[in-house]
């Protein structure tokens, strides 16, 4: 049986590789420190959900240009699975016909309970344990599940699930699950970055509240004091790996010329494009654990 891991990173043409990172020392007393911030007041300030979508596209047309995104609407998809399948190419060959390209704001919205920073945006794979056909099948996409709390901060959470297609329908467009939420997250802190620094610094802190309770929760499961799964793990993983890395870019960027800043721009439209993986961005910035943690202690220590 394949874990949720193993299945994701197959489907979108990751590396496997299986870590858990460690939190050092240094880094748990950032941790510390940074839960303080948790202490200060954030005021939001309600929003239509039209307002919303309107300002997350402008943004992300006025830096990029997007692509079309395979779309399924799985319950319709499902009724014809009960078919018996020869060979994987003819599951796979089948699903195709059935995936339809939509403009990315077009996917359907289904709004949740949930707190206002919660958003997802539903893939469809297949639910099966064949490795060919989990590694050859196209993602698509098929719902952006949001808050129905919609606030002035709702608009780069769109742009942040909006990045995912457009990254994300590139197989191995992310060499590593780690590496997954890095640009998602970064061009959400540069929307906010460009309409007030208020949002900018409200978004600066939800991350870096993050970052202290994804070293904690990492923390107690050394300490033996927590269990998880080994998905969650790997979740908690990727996501304070992510979120160092897309800080350190982000802290790039905003102390970079305007030339330097069109640069990474242009290299993140050819990730869109398919044309260069995230890694390559990366190694262009030098942009690494080790250097984005100890970035994190020099501002926060
Ligand atoms: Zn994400």
């Amino acid at each position: 049986m394949l874990s949720n891991t193993a299945i994701h990173m197959l489907q979108h043409g990751h590396q496997q590789e299986y870590k858990i990172i460690k939190p050092l020392r240094k880094l748990i007393l950032v941790g510390k420190k940074l839960d303080k911030l948790r202490a200060g007041k954030i005021y939001l300030k309600s929003m239509e959900l039209n307002t919303a979508l309107t300002e997350s596209e402008e943004f992300m047309r006025g830096h990029f240009n997007l692509h079309k995104i395979p779309f399924l609407d799985i319950e319709n998809y499902n009724e014809s699975l009960t078919k018996e399948y020869d060979s994987a190419t003819e599951v796979i060959s089948d699903y195709e016909k059935h995936l339809k390209k939509i403009n990315p704001y077009d996917l359907p919205i289904v709004l949740v309970e949930e707190e206002h920073r919660y958003a997802e945006i539903t893939e469809t794979g297949l639910n099966c344990q064949d490795i060919e056909v989990i590694s050859k099948i196209r993602i698509a996409f098929w719902q952006l599940l949001l808050s129905n709390t919609i606030t002035n901060y709702t608009p780069s959470i769109i742009t942040h699930e909006i990045t995912h297609t457009q990254i994300d329908s590139h197989k191995g467009a992310t060499k590593s699950l780690y590496n997954h939420e890095i640009i998602p997250i970064f061009v959400q802190f540069v929307e906010n970055f460009e309409k007030s620094e208020d949002l900018n610094e409200i978004d600066e802190v939800f991350r870096l509240i993050d970052i202290s309770d994804l070293i904690d929760s990492l923390r107690k499961y050394y300490k033996r004091r927590v269990s998880y799964t080994k998905d969650e793990l790997f979740d908690l993983t990727k996501y304070l790996e992510s979120t160092l890395k897309a800080f350190m870019l982000f802290e790039i960027y905003a102390n970079s010329s305007i030339n330097k800043q069109k640069d990474i721009f242009a290299d993140i439209q050819k990730i869109f494009n398919g044309e260069m993986i995230v890694e390559e961005l990366l190694e262009k910035n030098k942009v690494t654990l080790k250097e984005s943690s100890k970035l994190l202690q020099k501002k926060y220590l």
